[in-house]
Parts: C-alpha cells; structure tokens; sequence
C-alpha cells in the first residue's frame, strides 16, 4: 500500500521510529451516537452498513486517523450458529438470550463456516472498505476461539465444567471454532483487509479461572493456529481484561506470558493495571505497544483539554525509540463525544514526536 499512513503504522510494526506516533480509536461505530443514521443491529447481518458507519466516522473527523480498525458485533460467528443476542434501540450492548451450545453434546452441533456462505457479509465489509479507502490501512476483529467458546457459542459455566468432565467434547467443538476462524481472517486479508485485531480475553474471566496449563492448551495453543495461519502486515493482539493475575501464577502480564502469541503488537484493557512504561519494559523486545487512551474516563467524560495531557503523558512515557502507537484499550463507549476524537487528533499533531 503506497500511503503515508500505512508507512507510519508499519513502521510502529517493525519497533521503528516513524516520523510521528501513529493514532486510532475504536469502536462499535455504527451504534455512535453522534453518526445517528446507521444501525448496529443491521450491520450484524449487512457489510454495507458496518463499512458505512465505519467510514462515515472517519469522514466526521477533523483529524485522520492512521488505522481503521473495524469493529463488528464479536459474537458475530456465534450467531450464525444459532447463538440469539438482544439488539434493543442502537444500544452496544446485546445481552444474550440463548446460545447455540447449551449441553456438552451440542459441541457437536457445530459446522465450519464459510466466508462465502454464512459470512459473506463480513467479508464484504472487508470488500467495501478495501475498495473506498484505498491509502488507509485497516484491520479487522478476529475474536479467539476460546472466547468464543465461552462468550457467545456457548457459555463461561458450560465451558469450565467440560474442561473437567468432557475435555474430548469441548476440544471437538473448539477446533470447529478455529478451522471457522482461520478461514474466515484469511478471506478478510484476501478481500483487502491490512490485517487483524486479535481479540483475547473478554471479560477477563479466563485469567481468573483457568491455570496457566489450562490457558496454554486452550487459549494459546488454537491461538497460536490462527494466527500463524493468517499471513499479513500487522498482528495487532487485544489482550482484554488485562489478568491481574490467576491462582497459578499471579503475574501473566507482568511475567512476560504474552511473549508466546506471534503477533506484531500489542494493546491491553485496563492500562491502570500495567502502564505503558512498565509494559514497554516487559514487551518491547517482542511487541510493539499500543494504548495509552483511557476510555471509561477521558474519552469519555473528559474534557478535550483532558484528553490533550492524556495524549502527552502517554507519548512521553512510551514514545520513546518508536515501537509505540496511540489508541485505547477495548472500544470506546459509543456516547464518546466527538470533540473528545478530534482532541486525539490535534494533540498527536502537536506533541507526536517520538524521543529518540
Ligand atoms: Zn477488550
């Protein structure tokens, strides 16, 4: 891709120092607020309207963003097979109102999804976009296999019990899960896509419940196949509900776990548990990092002048010998005032510069 921005981003990629930090904001776009026309219900079942919302976003910004990183509804899969989620007005979230996996027989139950059948509209977001940004690079949500697992194909009790009493079943249904999830991010990398948002952990219950053997050989080792199987410039990893720590080992993040998973970068939700320094420290041997923006706070009800010190502090305290980008840590709120985006925007023009 021949732009400026993709050549930033990259370069952040490569633990570079690229000629500014680099920013990007996500979220549930299409239940924004301010946006007003676009639906979040729809675009679970419609690719145009996702890439709408996404790009009419970024077209009410003052300031461009570097990366776009496109933010459909995670259970997006679970759905397709038979998972139903409450959409109610445009509100993000969609409390579930049952799953496709209810007994430990119904792993069983489970297909590998086609990119060209069930998830047609999901790569079509990928079409869409590839073809009208065209000089912005984009990544798109892929959520691992045993998140979904545990958050939307079936559920956290089912998941924790089968571990114990019927590990073969859960297994079957899990590999099922990642052939879909691995065909699904190549399809998106083929329609355009610049690469992935690798998301891990949500709701921060798989750090607190399972032991680290447990993390290894469910969580790690199917991501592990995901991700090696995708091929594409940027890996960016989620680590969700950063683990303060399981009764195993108190101390995943700080005690460089993460090192395992082959990506290029990584952002983690909350960075009040493990600041940017301290994770530059840890990571940067392996990692990129990217974060420093803090939604439930700044962003949200923050003042643009707020969110301008937050912009500094965090560039000077990880902008240091590049590798660094700015972004949040899970998506923002959806009633995240849009002045609070253009404040990102200017203050990264104005306090960029990366320390050498
Ligand atoms: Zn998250």
């Amino acid at each position: 891709m021949d732009s400026e921005r993709f050549e930033r981003v990259m370069a952040v990629m490569r633990r570079e120092v690229p000629d500014r930090v680099p920013w990007a904001i996500w979220g549930h776009f299409p239940a924004v607020d301010w946006l007003g026309r676009y639906s979040w219900e729809k675009s679970t079942r419609d690719g145009e309207e996702s890439a709408m919302a996404h790009m009419a976003l970024l077209r009410e910004l003052d300031y461009k963003m570097d990366l776009l990183k496109v933010t459909p509804y995670y259970r997006f899969m679970a759905m397709q097979w038979g998972s139903r989620f409450d959409f109610r007005g445009n509100e993000e979230n969609a409390p579930t109102i049952s799953t496709a996996v209810e007994e430990t027989e119904d792993w069983e139950k489970l297909w590998v999804l086609d990119p060209r059948k069930e998830l047609r509209e999901f790569v079509r977001c990928n079409e869409i976009l590839a073809r009208d940004l065209r000089r912005m690079p984009f990544i798109y949500t892929i959520p691992s296999p045993i998140i979904q697992a545990i958050n939307g194909v079936g559920t956290p009790e089912r998941v924790m019990e089968d571990m114990v009493k019927s590990p073969d079943a859960l297994r079957r249904g899990l590999e099922v899960i990642t052939e879909t999830t691995i065909e699904f991010a190549s399809a998106c990398i083929e329609a355009g896509a610049t690469g992935i948002f690798y998301g891990i952990g949500g709701g921060g219950r798989i750090w607190r419940e399972l032991t680290k053997e447990q993390l290894e050989e469910y969580a790690l080792s199917y991501d592990r196949r995901v991700l090696e199987s995708t091929d594409c410039p940027i890996k960016l990893m989620h680590i969700c509900s950063t683990p303060q720590g399981n009764p195993q080992d108190k101390n995943l993040m700080e005690g460089g776990w993460f090192r395992e998973y082959p990506v290029d970068c990584i952002n983690w939700d909350a960075h009040e548990y493990t600041w940017l320094d301290k994770t530059k420290e840890i990571y940067s041997g392996s990692f990129a990092i990217c974060g420093g923006l803090n939604r439930n706070i700044t962003l949200r009800t923050g003042s643009p002048d707020q969110v301008e010190v937050e912009v500094k502090r965090a560039i000077e305290e990880a902008g240091e010998g590049g590798g660094f980008m700015l972004g949040p840590g899970c998506t923002v709120h959806q009633d995240m005032p849009r002045e609070n985006y253009n404040a990102v925007g200017r203050a990264v023009l104005k306090y960029g510069q990366y320390r050498r």
